[in-house]
């Protein structure tokens, strides 16, 4: 990946209806208005010349359609937004949309291909009737299989399907039957997330009554070590976290994060990561209002809500706990060119004790990797470089 290149990030808060666990900026609108969709589509490409100056001369490497359910969007909207992160700078890049299996997408899904889409991410979350109810999903397990399939007829490049382990109910046997269905389907791409439950949403307040019975912590760490080791045999290398992928297709905007790479976030609740500049070597955060109303009159202002210039030790922490995310693990010599010395210097108490917890594994040149439990217990590994 190089580094005089830009991805973009486009939020699309709508969602046909807001799942019980979802904690994204989201809106209910069942039946998408034109008019509202017209106004969306409007302030974001407004939102994107207003802020595309700050990644002048920049080639576009992915651009990526997330929420909410972006699809929701018609094609011709969708090609509006293509089209001008095309024209704000130049190159083909990753095209991603979102998409969740319904018949309404289903039936534009030649259009998005149309309209520049070359890769899509299809919210399938389970093959099993029971756990997509318990998941309050609108959708059934036929209308993700018909959407696959849909999927391939309309000749996307490349195909990601999202499952969800540690759903409400499910077994050990669940989640090896919604592996084998996504591996029968043969995507180029699997991301395996771990249900959260978030605070104020209604799982918590089930989860709080005893009611939502789902797999406790070592359950959960058998899920996805059963996950890692199925998707491996069927030739999906695990190379972050929650994401899993033939030899060289990798998504190419995920990487963005993880490796720390400019993004221009435009819409509802997006995060940009400015490119670092002499004034601020370790660049600027910018993050959206969760609010549409209030994210609108940031664009109309020409302003966003909230503004974090990097200091160099939020910058450590963050190179630490992104890179410790990817199989690869982060690199001592990048990380002293930038920083002025290796992790060690900055980081030896947390280094030992995650060595001595058989969590975190340092190559003689003081690169790091998370082991096998490491990679299970991500989350809590992380708080020890904040
Ligand atoms: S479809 Fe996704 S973004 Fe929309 S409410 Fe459900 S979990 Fe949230």
């Amino acid at each position: 990946m190089s580094d005089s290149d830009v991805g973009i990030y486009v939020h699309v808060p709508f969602c046909e209806r807001i799942c019980p666990y979802c904690d994204f900026a989201v809106v209910a609108a069942r039946a998408l208005e034109e008019r509202v969709e017209a106004q969306y589509v409007d302030a974001l490409l407004r939102e994107l010349a207003g802020r595309r100056g700050a990644f002048a001369d920049r080639r576009l490497a992915s651009l990526y359609l997330g929420g909410g359910t972006p699809s929701l969007l018609r094609p011709e909207s969708i090609g509006r937004i293509v089209r001008a992160g095309r024209d704000a700078f130049p190159g083909s890049g990753e095209i991603t949309l979102e998409i969740n299996p319904s018949s309404v997408e289903r039936a534009r899904l030649p259009g998005f291909r149309e309209a520049g889409v070359n890769r899509v991410s299809v919210g399938v979350q389970s093959f099993d009737d029971e756990t997509l109810h318990r998941l309050g999903r609108a959708h059934r397990a036929k209308d993700a299989r018909l959407t696959l399939s849909a999927c391939r007829e309309a000749g996307f490049e490349a195909i990601s399907i999202d499952l969800i382990v540690a759903a409400p109910r499910q077994t050990q046997a669940g989640v090896e039957r919604d592996l084998g269905a996504a591996i029968e389907f043969g995507p180029d791409h699997v991301s395996v997330y771990e249900l959260t439950v978030e605070a104020g949403t209604p799982f918590a307040l089930a989860e709080a009554r005893g009611q939502l019975r789902r797999a406790g912590e070592e359950e959960a760490i058998r899920m996805h070590a059963r996950v890692e080791s199925r998707l491996a045999r069927a030739g999906y290398t695990r190379y972050e976290i929650s994401n899993y992928a033939r030899p060289g297709r990798e998504a190419v905007h995920n990487r963005r994060y993880w490796e720390r790479r400019p993004v221009l976030g435009i819409g509802v609740s997006a995060v940009s990561n400015d490119p670092a500049t002499l004034q601020h070597p370790f660049g600027v955060r910018r993050s959206n209002p969760r609010d549409a109303s209030a994210w609108l009159a940031c664009v109309a202002g020409g302003r966003a809500a909230e503004v974090e210039i990097l200091s160099a030790a939020a910058a450590r922490a963050e190179a630490i706990f992104l890179a410790l995310r990817t199989v690869r693990g982060l690199e001592a010599a990048p990380f002293a060119r930038e920083f002025g010395a290796p992790p060690r210097a900055f980081f030896a108490q947390s280094i030992d004790r995650l060595l001595a917890a058989a969590l975190l594994s340092e190559s003689r040149h003081g690169n790091l990797r998370l082991t096998p439990r490491g990679r299970l217990l991500a989350d809590s590994v992380s708080e020890h470089f904040v």
